[in-house]
C-alpha cells in the first residue's frame, strides 16, 4: 500500500499537469477553457515510453522513438487554441506521432482523422486511443501532405510537422470558414502559420510565431 500522494503519481499525475497547464499554459496567454479543460484531461505522461513518464509534464518537446518527438505542451494548446474548436468540428491532423495533440483535439470535436507516415508510430497511437477509449480519432498510415481527401473538408486541420510551403491538396480540403495551423519554411525553424479560408473561398495567412518542427515527408512536404 503506498500513500495517497504516490499513488496519484504513479497512476494519473493530475498534480503535475495541473501545474503544467497553470505555468506553461495560462500564464503564457492561452485562455480558451476547452483547450485548457482538455489539456488538464488528456494523461500526456501515457503517450511517451514509461522511461520519459517522469518527464511528461516539462516545458520542452520529448521523444517517442523513430527519430520523432512529441510536441510541447504549449505548443499543442497554442495550435489548439488558433484552430478555434467548435463541438460539432470534424478537425484533420498530419502527423499523429504519439497520439497526444490528436487527444487533446479530440476532446474538443466530434472527430479527429489524423495521418501517420510512420506505421509503427501510428499502431502506437491507435492502441493508445483504444486503451483510453478516445474512439472519436481515426488513424491513418500514409503520406498526410495530400491531406485526407475521402473524409474532406475539415472544419480545422493542424499539421504537426514542418512543410517548405502550404500544401495545395490541404487548403483544397478546408471548409469555406475553415482554419488550419501548419509550421511552414526551412527545415531548420519554421513560422507557425495560420491559414483561414474565407466563406468566399479566399485564403488568408498570418505568422504567430516561429517554432522548431520535425520535417513533413511527402508528395507535398519534402522529399526524404
Ligand atoms: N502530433 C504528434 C504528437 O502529439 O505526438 C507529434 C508529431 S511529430 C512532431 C511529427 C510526426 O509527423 C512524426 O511522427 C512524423 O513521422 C510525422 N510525419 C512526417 N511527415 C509526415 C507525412 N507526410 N504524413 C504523415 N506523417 C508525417
Amino acid at each position: 500500500m503506498g500513500n495517497s500522494h504516490c499513488d496519484e503519481t504513479i497512476s494519473d499525475r493530475q498534480a503535475e499537469r495541473e501545474q503544467m497547464v497553470r505555468e506553461q499554459i495560462i500564464t503564457r496567454g492561452i485562455n480558451n477553457s476547452g483547450v485548457i479543460k482538455s489539456m488538464l484531461e488528456v494523461p500526456r505522461h501515457r503517450f511517451v515510453a514509461a522511461s520519459h513518464q517522469s518527464m511528461a509534464y516539462m516545458d520542452g518537446p520529448l521523444p517517442i522513438g523513430e527519430g520523432q518527438t512529441i510536441s510541447q505542451p504549449y505548443i499543442v494548446a497554442l495550435m489548439a487554441a488558433v484552430l478555434e474548436p467548435q463541438a460539432a468540428d470534424r478537425f484533420l491532423e498530419i502527423g499523429t506521432g504519439s497520439g497526444y495533440a490528436a487527444a487533446v483535439l479530440s476532446r474538443l470535436v466530434s472527430v479527429v482523422y489524423t495521418i501517420e507516415r510512420c506505421e509503427s508510430l501510428a499502431r502506437q497511437a491507435q492502441a493508445r486511443f483504444n486503451e483510453m477509449k478516445y474512439d472519436n480519432i481515426k488513424v491513418r498510415i500514409g503520406d498526410g501532405s495530400k491531406g485526407w481527401p475521402e473524409e474532406a473538408p475539415f472544419d480545422g486541420i493542424l499539421v504537426s510537422a514542418g512543410a517548405p510551403g502550404i500544401p495545395d491538396s490541404l487548403i483544397k480540403q478546408l471548409k469555406p470558414g475553415g482554419r488550419m495551423v501548419i509550421p511552414a519554411g526551412p527545415k531548420s525553424y519554421q513560422q507557425l502559420t495560420l491559414v483561414k479560408k474565407d466563406a468566399a473561398g479566399e485564403i488568408h495567412s498570418e505568422s504567430i510565431g516561429t517554432v522548431v518542427f520535425v520535417p513533413l515527408i511527402g508528395k507535398e512536404g519534402w522529399s526524404e
